[in-house]
């Protein structure tokens, strides 16, 4: 290893213009420079891309780029090539080349010019590229969006769990890692199955100061809210999600009835009509976009003022990245979301068809849906909690913008209840759900309670002077507070933590709020 600092800002000026490091970007950048494994976890536009391609650019060899999105390879394979004299530079290796063209590509690598070579995973598999590879002098690999290799990710993909043995056919050379799913059960994942036990790990934080956070009940009224919401900022950009294509498309036309200048996207549309209405927002020829998942991807608006979730989505994962659209320019970014748990029962129909297992994921991943939904602490503290992340509602960056903290709800003093909680999860041997262990603590005997005989223990319906919904809302608060967790691969079995144990030994002073009650299906007012 160099004794000397290797100059970064030389060729970070030379190769991409700029005078500064974005964030965690120079650590990264100096610890693959150095030769070391590197996991990097940074939001969706922290400057991923530039922690590997400036080393890359720098070392000799070749850095290979594993990712799964073609279109994205592409982007930046022309983004390099337009900084380099030499078009060989970036070259991307998939099974759409022709022999001429692989052929380009194996000798562009040999003759040391290619500094990047993109993969899609699938096509590391192949044993004539392996063998290929295997010869020649590479530098690193860079696994971008590795939390594909994860089951607990939200983009699962196979493949991505045969990198590690690749890489060791190929050569023993350093591996980054960047992912923006910052969840600590996909991090471990991501860790264990590249065998990156050693790697120096940058993480930047997810809180996003600037954008306020608020859901409202979905009543009948949702559509004439938006309506109103969108009128009191005439001329700003925004996006509208919905679930589905007609609602998008419903929407889009009742917005424009009402004067408002909005337009659909959705895969359904001809991809003419998509990037026409793409460009058409970004050139600010429209201001609202009306969308499903589909739109986002690869946008980079800087000064979109909203994001309005019409239909709640089917992770806090997807709504952060959908919501983290809103304020790149760090100016205002007003995030919105419309709540029925009527909604939360569609989502898990759409999934009636899936493997048992993936339908317990989808319902433990919906389940912190509801929780933020539902929650009275603070939202963003809810949210970063759910990253891993620890956020301090009072003094935090951001701390007061969220609906919950702008209007607090009363708190009241709940350390005796927390107590019997804990009690409760410990006695019942931390086997059970949220759910479960409200039912126990209620003193409801069901079928999993009764086959273990819990309904004869007894703190069996210790905690029966209260409801249903002040223990739903114990559960989330103590969760966040650290005194419970949850384990994800037992799709939401809760368990007690050391600081939950001290509790019970020492108990001091629990502040809490009940939550939101949102009404569904007995209540008229609800449509959909
Ligand atoms: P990610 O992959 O993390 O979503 P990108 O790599 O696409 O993020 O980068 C997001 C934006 O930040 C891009 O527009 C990129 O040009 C810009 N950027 C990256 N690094 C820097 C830097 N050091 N200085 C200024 N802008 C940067």
């Amino acid at each position: 290893m160099n004794q000397d600092k290797i100059d970064l800002y030389g060729p970070l000026k030379k190769y991409f213009g700029f005078n500064k490091f974005k964030g965690l970007q120079e650590g990264v950048v100096r610890s693959i420079a150095e030769g070391n494994d590197t996991f990097v976890i940074m939001p969706t536009g922290g400057g991923k891309s530039l922690c590997y391609q400036l080393p890359a650019l720098m070392k000799e060899g070749t850095a290979i780029v594993v990712s799964p999105l073609i279109a994205l390879m592409k982007n930046q394979v022309d983004a390099i090539r337009g900084i380099s004299e030499h078009h060989g530079v970036a070259h991307v290796l998939n099974s759409s080349l022709n022999k001429t063209e692989i052929n380009r590509v194996k000798s562009d690598i040999e003759n040391g010019i290619t500094k990047l070579l993109y993969v899609a995973p699938e096509s590391l598999t192949k044993d004539e590229y392996v063998d290929f590879l295997k010869d020649q002098n590479i530098s690193f690999f860079a696994i971008d969006e590795a939390h594909c290799i994860s089951e607990w990710g939200h983009d699962f993909r196979p493949e991505y769990r045969n990198l590690r043995r690749i890489i060791e056919r190929i050569g023993n050379v350093p591996i980054i890692g960047l992912t923006a799913t910052a969840t600590p059960k996909v991090q471990e994942d991501i860790i264990k199955t590249l065998g990156m036990n050693n790697a120096n790990t940058f993480k930047a934080s997810f809180n996003r100061p600037n954008l306020f956070y608020e859901v409202k009940p979905k009543t009948k009224d949702v559509v004439t809210n938006i309506i109103r919401f969108i009128k009191q900022r005439p001329g700003k950009s925004g996006v509208i999600y919905c679930l589905s294509r007609k609602k998008v498309e419903e929407l889009a036309q009742t917005l424009q009835v009402n004067g408002i200048s909005a337009l659909p996207y959705h895969a359904g549309l001809d991809a003419k009509s998509r990037s026409k209405h793409q460009d058409m927002f970004l050139m600010e020829d429209v201001d609202v976009i009306v969308a499903t998942i589909a739109f986002g991807m690869g946008i980079d608006k800087p000064d979109v003022r909203f994001v309005i979730h019409h239909d709640i989505p089917k992770s806090l994962e997807s709504y952060y990245q959908e919501t983290g659209r809103a304020g790149r320019d760090d100016g205002e970014g007003y995030c919105l979301a419309f709540y029925a748990y009527k909604d939360i029962e569609k989502l898990e129909k759409f999934m009636a068809n899936k493997p048992v297992s993936e339908q317990e994921l989808g319902h433990a991943l919906l389940q912190e849906v509801v929780g933020y939904a539902e929650t009275s602490i603070s939202r963003r503290q809810y949210l970063l909690h759910y990253f891993g992340e620890e956020f301090d509602p009072v003094n935090g960056l951001g701390a007061k913008m969220d609906d919950n903290t702008k209007n607090p709800k009363k708190r009241t003093e709940a350390a005796d209840s927390v107590v019997k909680l804990l009690k409760v999860v410990k006695g019942s041997k931390e086997k059970y759900k949220s759910k479960d262990l409200v039912a126990t603590l209620m003193g409801k005997a069901n079928a999993m309670l009764i086959s273990h005989k819990t309904n004869e223990r007894d703190f069996f319906g210790i905690g029966k002077d209260k409801t249903n919904e002040f223990w739903t809302a114990l559960i989330r608060q103590t969760l966040v507070a650290g005194y419970l967790r949850k384990e994800i691969e037992q799709y939401g079995v809760v368990k007690i933590t050391k600081q939950g144990l001290d509790f019970i030994k020492n108990p001091t002073s629990f502040m809490m709020t009940e939550d939101h009650v949102y009404l569904d299906e007995d209540d008229k007012s609800i449509i959909i």
